[in-house]
């Protein structure tokens, strides 16, 4: 897979996105990885999700979607810590696994609309630019904020960092391509274990519930182009880039 290619170098959204989310992209042959590194419409990502033919699973009160080679892969998990007593669950329902495009816009405007209410209260974005910022198309308003956010205007729900550390852009999720699962049981190492020996790692630093399927053993990642880094006591698999 040519990475230029879906995230192209000069374009800053989608080189933000392949730094922070793009393990995905480098999965094993079981898993379609999305085509692009930003979906731009509803119509696209629902044109992936057919072709990647996702499944459902029902886990407590939530049904979980996943492509067929993660929700395989997360069954056996569960089923392996359920044997030693542990067990695997959803964090947040259904929104643990798969989302929608219009989920992501949801999202980013739980942070972006207030973030931007903040900023023009405090003096520091003039109104008119923050209703500029609000009628721009949204992969505009991406930009813009990473722009802003270089001159400490951050976005996030706490506002002290980056957007991208609290949600991901829109059309741009692990969630959207069916391979990221929301897991109540990540601080617990053993359960981290196991969810690696069936190829859930987690792959997004400072998203600590997050884990996305790679399909992979631990130790064909570093060829895949992932590296190791280690925070709090966990260990992510990032794209060395
Ligand atoms: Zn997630």
């Amino acid at each position: 897979m040519n990475l230029s290619i879906i995230c192209p170098e000069g374009d800053d959204v989608a080189r933000r996105v392949l730094h922070d989310y793009g393990a995905m992209f480098v999965g094993s042959d079981d898993i379609l990885p999305p085509p692009a590194c930003v979906f731009a419409s509803e119509d696209q990502v629902s044109e992936f999700q057919n072709a990647a033919g996702g499944t459902s699973e029902k886990i407590g009160d939530a049904v979980i979607e996943l492509q067929p080679a993660a929700m395989k892969a997360l069954v056996e998990a569960r089923a392996a810590a359920q044997a030693e007593g542990l067990d695997i669950t959803p964090r947040d329902g259904a929104e643990a696994a798969r989302r929608s495009y219009s989920d992501t816009v949801r999202l980013w405007n739980s942070r972006f609309l207030p973030a931007l209410d903040h900023w023009t209260k405090v003096g520091r974005l003039p109104s008119e630019e923050a209703n500029r910022l609000r009628a721009l198309p949204i992969n505009q308003q991406v930009s813009s904020v990473l722009e802003l956010e270089e001159q400490g205007i951050f976005f996030s729900r706490d506002l002290s960092k980056s957007v991208l550390y609290s949600i991901a852009a829109p059309g741009t999720s692990q969630h959207i391509a069916m391979l990221a699962f929301d897991a109540n049981e990540f601080p617990d190492a053993r359960v981290r274990e196991i969810m690696a020996e069936h190829g859930w790692f987690q792959t997004v630093l400072s998203d600590l519930p997050h884990f996305t399927f790679l399909g992979l053993k631990e130790s064909e990642l570093p060829q895949r182009g992932l590296k190791p880094v280690e925070v709090n006591n966990q260990k992510f698999w990032i794209p060395d880039v």
